[in-house]
């Protein structure tokens, strides 16, 4: 490995980290400080800062570095893998402690999200990973998020001491199949992943027992633990992918599932699809995420929204409206009768919609007028709600209701980032 500087380190180390979703970043327009004649302070571009959400709901900025890109793994759609020709880059345990105080000292960050590539062997990686954070928090009061990548193989004390310093740990699945894994991740294991996903959980639990407790016990990861899959880089279709997803909600507890569409990587393996999925196909899916988590649909109610022969969501409509649209006899809905299960399903209307029409019906009768109010697109919910003047006169079991309430296509913007 030639000798680099910290600063191109960075470069390579941050931009091989992008490939991880798992903690989301926000996006914005390019502005970079030493362009231009006049200069500036600050810049979007580069370098690894990213944004994500802490567990209280703030948005806050975090150094998203990997310790290196080596690895002795070799999954075909990592660009990180063995036989990959990408310039190398690792940082030291203490480069990594003095970037994180550096960039927070200067108000640059307020976390670190941390992950590598295996080096040598799962444990003598883990403890690096570990080293970092022990570092920061105990020998310099980082009080910071950290966020570290763990990994399935490593020994099960490393993760657990992972667990003490990170406010949230994880570990990708990688791929919806064992299949999957099996054709593009040889060296990986579902059951391996799962186990440590359960170890983890069960670490999770303890902590929370002994904190009711024992009100010092040390927390374990307190952010939760999260995961990711690729979509689009094995034929795993998205029920499959949502079935997979509901399963490691309800199983191991996670935090999040984050879903990222396979981007073709430069000298890609033969064995990897040419293009990448629409970007769109990745929205559905965090869509039908939501769908679960927070409108009580289950995973088999998603499944019902996708095409029966691909076994795919619609692209065109978001899947809450391909979920009623194949089930017109669930409605309509009465706005000042039904219950809070069923408001939910009424495509067009929210969680904070549905929790202000239950408020306000305590009081007065609600007319389309004030749901209209409530929604960005009243013809949306129209064919799905009975109000105190509007009734749908066989407006859902109409053959064209499709095309009525799907968005208008848009023109994209050719020249647009
Ligand atoms: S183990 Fe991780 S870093 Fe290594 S090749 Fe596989 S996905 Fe890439």
């Amino acid at each position: 490995m030639a000798w680099l500087d910290t600063r191109q380190k960075l470069e390579i180390l941050a931009d091989a980290a992008k490939y991880d979703a798992s903690c989301a970043s926000s996006g914005t327009a390019k502005r970079q400080s030493t362009r231009g004649a006049k200069g500036g302070i600050g810049s979007t571009e580069g370098m690894g800062i990213c944004h994500a959400y802490a567990p209280d709901g703030r948005c806050i900025s975090l150094l998203k570095i990997l310790l290196t890109n080596s690895c002795v793994f070799d999954c075909h759609y990592c660009i990180n893998r063995k036989s990959s020709n990408v310039r190398r880059a690792r940082f030291s345990v203490e480069e990594v402690v003095d970037l994180t105080l550096a960039f927070c000292r200067r108000n640059y960050i307020e976390g670190l999200f941390l992950s590598s590539g295996i080096i040598r062997s799962p444990d003598y990686t883990m403890e690096r990973l570990v080293a970092v954070a022990r570092s920061l928090r105990e020998d310099h009061g980082f009080r910071g998020y950290i966020h570290l990548k763990t990994i399935p193989d490593a020994d099960p004390d490393l993760i657990r001491e992972a667990g003490l310093h990170a406010d949230r740990i994880s570990i990708n699945v990688e791929l919806p199949t064992q299949a999957g894994l099996t054709r593009l991740a040889p060296e990986k294991s579902s059951a391996r992943i799962e186990g440590a996903m359960g170890r983890m959980q069960a670490e999770m639990i303890d902590s929370a027992d002994a904190r009711k407790r024992y009100r010092k016990a040390p927390r374990f990861a307190p952010g939760g633990q999260s995961t990711q899959m690729i979509v689009g880089a094995d034929a795993a279709n998205d029920r499959t992918i949502i079935d997979r997803a509901s399963s490691l909600y309800g199983r191991f507890g996670l935090r999040r599932v984050y879903y990222s569409a396979f981007s073709p990587i430069p000298a890609a393996s033969a064995v990897l699809p040419l293009s990448r999925p629409p970007l769109i196909r990745e929205h559905r899916l965090y869509q039908s995420d939501w769908l679960m988590r927070f409108y009580g649909f289950s995973a088999q109610d998603v499944g019902n929204a996708t095409d029966a022969d691909t076994g795919n969501l619609p692209l065109d409509i978001d899947p809450k409206l391909a979920w009623a649209l194949k089930h017109r006899d669930s409605f309509p809905v009465d706005v000042n009768r039904a219950p809070r299960t069923m408001l939910l399903r009424v495509p067009g209307l929210g969680v904070k919609a549905v929790n202000a029409i239950l408020h306000s019906r305590r009081w007065r009768s609600l007319r389309l007028e004030d749901v209209g109010r409530l929604t960005t697109s009243v013809a949306k919910v129209r064919p799905f709600l009975i109000a105190a003047d509007w009734r749908p006169v066989a407006l859902a079991d109409r053959a064209d209701l499709r095309p009525r309430v799907t968005p208008p296509p848009r023109q994209l913007d050719l020249f647009g980032a």
